[in-house]
């Protein structure tokens, strides 16, 4: 492998990887409008825990998302009376 051969491959890599990065765009405009469209019919709620520390309280944060295009529909936070 000579070094035009590399710079050609690199060049098709730097192309490739421009063309994931509009595709990337393209699919984050999609999924906007799909959001838009969408009347979030069915939610899903995801807790994360959080175990606290010396100085914060424990947590538990809710996330609730639409199951259908997944847009973040609220988050609750619930705070514990216990610390870490
Ligand atoms: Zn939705």
């Amino acid at each position: 492998m000579n070094v035009t051969k590399v710079k050609t491959l690199i060049a098709e890599s730097e192309k490739k990887y421009d063309k994931a990065m509009a595709l990337t765009a393209k699919a984050g405009d999609l999924r906007k409008k799909a959001q838009k469209l969408c009347e979030h019919p069915a939610t899903i709620e995801e807790e994360s825990y959080f175990e606290g520390t010396y100085y914060d309280k424990a947590s538990t944060k809710t996330y609730i998302t639409c199951a259908i295009c997944g847009k973040l529909i609220d988050t609750k936070i619930e705070t514990h009376s216990y610390y870490g």
